[in-house]
């Protein structure tokens, strides 16, 4: 629901009900000196836009809603596994070379790097391969576990984590994507990838569901 702005006679009703709830409609236009008719469709736009709520033969009373709250409680709600990607992953003794191939093959900007028990040891950004492209150095012979950045720097999320957390460490960290991880006795195992992408896609379908 959007932030809605209130006329001054929506603001006096709301005060009203605020003070003397549960208030039927007919005792809301006593006090203002108005006829029930008049208010119907103010009360209609308040309980409509969840500042009040109505009972049948018990009359208004307030909500304890802020405007806007709805929307915020969508955010809150909004998992990780709701919006996570399939990881791309590559093994920690693959090439640059190979990294580079894959990363285009696959389309993604960033890839997580895994041992040979498929856990989780590293990250690969483009600015990573592009900065090691820069040198003469052969790329064939330059293994990712060379210039990854690797374990126990990496800032990961779970797929239960509310997605304002992870875009709060995307954010803090000034990073493009995080694995979405699952903690095995071996280590952690890569089940997903988030990214600004995703976060994105989630502000959208905001705007898909609210009036915003
Ligand atoms: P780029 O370098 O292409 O702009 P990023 O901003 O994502 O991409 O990466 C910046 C640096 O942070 C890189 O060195 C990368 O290895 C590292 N990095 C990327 N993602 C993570 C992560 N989830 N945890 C820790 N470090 C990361």
């Amino acid at each position: 629901m959007s932030p809605i702005e209130l006329n001054k006679r929506q603001e006096e009703i709301l005060q009203i009900v605020k003070g003397n709830g549960p208030i039927t409609g007919e005792q809301i236009a006593d006090r203002l000196n108005l006829t029930r008719a008049t208010l119907r469709p103010d009360l209609a736009i308040l309980t409509m836009a969840g500042f009040l709520d109505a009972r049948p033969r018990v009359g208004y009373f307030y909500s304890g809603k802020k405007p806007g709250q709805d929307i915020s409680d969508t955010m809150n709600n909004m998992k990780v596994k709701d919006f996570q990607s399939i990881p791309v992953v590559v093994r920690d003794d693959v090439s640059v070379y190979d990294a580079i191939s894959q990363m285009f093959l696959d389309d993604v900007g960033t890839l997580f790097v895994v041992d040979k028990n498929s856990c989780l040891t590293g990250v690969l950004s483009r600015k990573d391969l592009l900065r090691t492209s820069l040198g003469s150095q052969n790329l064939n012979a330059i293994p990712v576990h060379i210039i990854m950045t690797r374990m126990p720097n990496i800032t990961y999320c779970v797929r239960n984590d509310s997605l304002i957390q992870a875009a709060n460490r995307l954010i803090n960290q000034q990073i493009d994507a995080l694995p979405v991880v699952e903690e095995h006795p071996e280590g952690f195992k890569v089940i997903g990838r988030l990214t600004k992408t995703n976060i994105t896609r989630a502000f959208l379908s905001l705007s898909e569901n609210h009036e915003v």
